[in-house]
């Protein structure tokens, strides 16, 4: 078996291959062994069986949940790593790698015909050029799948993961939590990684509701008014919604005092219900 955390291994498979890393492709390889076996456990309890894998690399995250998964199916966009990863992953008769965009693939239909009859997690330490884009669409695609363990950056872990209606909520954090429970795992130091990041991680775990919390009257227009909530931040929720969506003030004014909310609040003060009683009021004013 190949030690795929130790940084001499990691730059002899990769010579062997011609392989180079592309920062476009937010190649940061990990090399801290502590990390992975513990994402790997988080994915596969509760009865999952099945993993789907975003990015991996040369595989020492795949390695890990090949081990405790029935099957694993890994999605990597660079070709460049066939060669490596046929020759890391060669002894495992269980994974499978497919070679695509995990923003372009569809993944509903590899989860149907990968793992009929398993329960499934996604499981990814995912390049942080398409973090939030990627989550988005693991969750909007309303995936059949039980759980989303995530290594993001730091930054982008205490977003998705703040509770709505606190300082450090945005239009993601609202999102994450209308189809899921957040919870923050473990911290990972920069040095964990070849090459070194500017920045640090977290592992977050995202666990699917079996519907949301909440029932907007209309699911695209209510997430269309929370971005347009915290477009300016620095503006009041009456302002921004009025300059980005064209509302009359007025009109955004009555809704928020018809459920009992200031005029001037903001954005980050209002809680998942708030959101949603304004703007089925705001709906039904129309
Ligand atoms: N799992 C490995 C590890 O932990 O060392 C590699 C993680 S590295 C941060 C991100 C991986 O995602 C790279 O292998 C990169 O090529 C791949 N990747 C980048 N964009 C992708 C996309 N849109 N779809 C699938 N894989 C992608």
């Amino acid at each position: 078996m190949y030690k795929l955390y130790d940084p001499a291994t990691i730059k002899k498979i990769l010579e062997e291959s011609g392989f180079f890393f592309k920062k476009s492709l937010g190649q940061n390889f990990l090399i801290n062994p502590t990390v992975c076996p513990r994402m790997a456990e988080s994915a596969c309890a509760d009865g999952v069986e099945g993993v789907l894998e975003i990015g991996p690399g040369i595989g020492v995250l795949t390695n890990e949940l090949a081990q405790r998964a029935k099957k694993v199916v890994a999605i990597e966009l660079d070709t460049r790593l066939q060669p490596v990863l046929s020759k890391t992953m060669g002894e495992y008769e269980n994974v499978k790698v497919i070679f695509g965009d995990a923003l372009k693939l569809d993944l509903a239909d590899i989860i149907a015909n990968e793992f009929t009859g398993m329960k499934v997690s996604v499981c990814a330490n995912l390049p942080y050029y398409v973090t939030s884009p990627i989550i988005m669409r693991l969750l909007e695609s309303r995936l059949n799948i039980e759980s989303i363990i995530v290594m993001v950056q730091h930054e982008a872990a205490r977003r998705i993961c703040a509770e709505v209606g606190s300082r450090e909520a945005g239009a993601v954090t609202v999102a994450v939590n209308y189809y899921s429970n957040t919870k923050i795992l473990f911290n990972v130091s920069r040095g964990s990684f070849m090459p070194q990041p500017n920045v640090d991680s977290t592992v977050i775990r995202l666990d699917i509701l079996e519907k949301p919390a909440i029932t907007p009257n209309d699911e695209k227009g209510f997430f269309k008014f929370v971005h347009a909530a915290f477009s300016q931040r620095r503006k009041t929720l009456v302002n921004s919604v009025s300059s980005v969506l064209g509302i009359e003030k007025s009109k955004i004014c009555s809704s928020l005092e018809s459920v009992g909310i200031s005029s001037a609040i903001r954005a980050e003060k209002l809680t998942l219900q708030q959101f949603c009683d304004v703007y089925n009021t705001l709906e039904s004013k129309k």
